[in-house]
């Protein structure tokens, strides 16, 4: 007696779904395998948004559209698409994600050689453990500005044909280091083999200097049209060419890099794309720069996302469009979404057992991250939480509670509090996942398609 007064915190496994996991979990790899950076992603989900009859902003500014499906993006690296309803003025249901995923960033002038191996230096890109991203294959995927001020999208690695770049650890046989792993693997020892052969220089017997480097910047020049100065007007990135794969005999998880937070900027889209019959306007936000503290002009820092409300409000012909757009993010709610941290039954003893995430158990809605006394977090509102748990119940969304790991275990930020500040009623809602920021992340296919459902029936339902 009493216990069924108990929070059910249960698997949200439902027999009507199974074509459902199996279908939406193909399609969401397969976008996964593409977007292994932040301007794939865009790419990839503007195309998504295009298809679905979503048109550009601009476009439609310049040639004065009117429709109720906009999206706009800046340098295919923030996107923010719009539905629109006729009572645009009662606020609008958000979703906000990001497409960055931590990875090895190239330093700005990038290539050394050092005993006849020709290296890229790298900075570190977002939290990652170091010793994790050795010896493993690594693509470069860069965006280069070429003199006549072209754009060229560069990538080698992500092709089962291409080869492939590792940064590789000192055997075990001579490593003799010893102490904190923060100072073992340094991170200015995340430098990849880029290439190994010396240039064959006939006419020059003597110059016997950085042979490997002009091999290197040779085979770059006949690829690519670059130049050694090109990759200081460059962005390039290393990430992991691992393919999404199902985890577990059973195959209910997804392995994969990039879970963080193409995840929920995926599902998120596909609930915008797919939501019927809205009751208030909506809009889909996704950033980069969230894994550097949502800093510079693609960040959720950036008023870029703003702007486009009031432009969108603008092309609408509503009057002053500027107080208008404030008013209306005071009338607003919000889902964040990212990532939580799921319980890995290897170190279970950071999480509070009743307030963690477990892998199938449904979309993590997350009260508050932060760290020390909840500190630096955006600490979701009892009226906000019960608004969306009793949508969720109604609409027999596969829900749970979480939080960040146990008190005074470490902590963590998403982009919510840009948004409060804004005056966005807001809460972090968003997949569980294990082995958060490595280069192969899991989450469950269960969650993912909850992770869908709670968006859609949020964007169709909230009032
Ligand atoms: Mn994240
Ligand atoms: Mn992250």
């Amino acid at each position: 007696m009493g216990k069924e007064l108990f929070y059910k915190n249960e698997i949200s496994l439902k027999k009507e779904n199974h074509e459902n996991y199996e279908k939406f979990s193909g399609e969401y790899m397969n976008f996964l395998d593409y977007a292994k950076t932040e301007r794939r992603s865009v790419k990839f989900l503007k195309d998504l948004l295009s298809s679905n009859g979503f048109v550009d902003l601009e476009k439609a500014e310049r040639e004065n559209i009117q429709t109720d499906k906009y999206y706009i993006t800046r340098d295919d690296k923030v996107l923010v698409a719009f539905n629109l309803t006729d009572n645009i003025e009662d606020g609008f249901n958000m979703i906000a994600a990001h497409v960055d995923s931590p990875r090895l960033d190239f330093k700005p002038n990038p290539i050394e050689e050092k005993e006849e191996i020709a290296l890229i230096k790298t900075h570190y890109y977002g939290g990652i453990k170091k010793y994790q991203w050795l010896n493993i294959p690594l693509a470069i995927v860069g965006t280069v500005i070429m003199n006549d001020g072209s754009k060229k999208e560069i990538e080698c690695g992500l092709d089962d044909n291409d080869p492939v770049f590792v940064v590789s650890d000192l055997l075990p046989h001579l490593d003799n280091r010893k102490g904190e792993v923060s100072k073992v693997f340094l991170g200015k020892n995340l430098q990849a083999i880029a290439s190994s052969l010396p240039i064959c220089n006939e006419d020059d017997q003597n110059d016997k200097e950085d042979l490997v480097k002009a091999n290197l910047l040779k085979i770059v020049n006949e690829k690519y049209g670059l130049k050694e100065e090109d990759f200081i007007k460059s962005e390039f990135q290393m990430v992991p060419t691992f393919k999404s794969k199902f985890v577990g005999f059973d195959k209910g998880l997804i392995g994969a890099y990039g879970h963080d937070d193409r995840v929920c900027s995926y599902t998120a889209i596909k609930a915008l794309t797919d939501s019927q019959k809205l009751k208030k306007s909506a809009s889909v936000l996704l950033f980069d720069k969230e894994e550097i503290g949502s800093e510079g002009i693609s960040g959720a820092k950036s008023e870029f996302w703003a702007h486009a409300f009031e432009r969108v409000l603008y092309l609408k012909g509503i009057k002053d469009p500027v107080f208008k757009t404030h008013l209306i993010f005071d009338k607003s709610d919000m889902l964040s979404g990212d990532v939580c941290a799921a319980v890995n039954p290897l170190y279970s003893d950071v999480h509070d057992p009743t307030n963690s995430p477990r892998v199938h158990y449904g979309i993590g809605i997350c009260k508050y991250t932060g760290a020390r006394g909840k500190s630096g977090t955006n600490d979701a509102s009892a009226e906000l939480i019960g608004k969306i748990v009793n949508l969720f119940n109604k609409y027999n969304v596969g829900w749970q509670i979480t939080i960040l790991g146990e008190v005074d275990q470490g902590g963590g930020g998403t982009v919510a509090k840009f948004f409060s500040e804004k005056g966005v009623n807001v809460i972090d809602a968003g997949t569980p996942t294990i082995g958060m920021h490595s280069p192969y992340e899991l989450i469950s296919k269960i969650d993912l398609y909850e992770t869908y459902n709670a968006y859609k029936c949020f964007l169709e339902n909230n009032d």
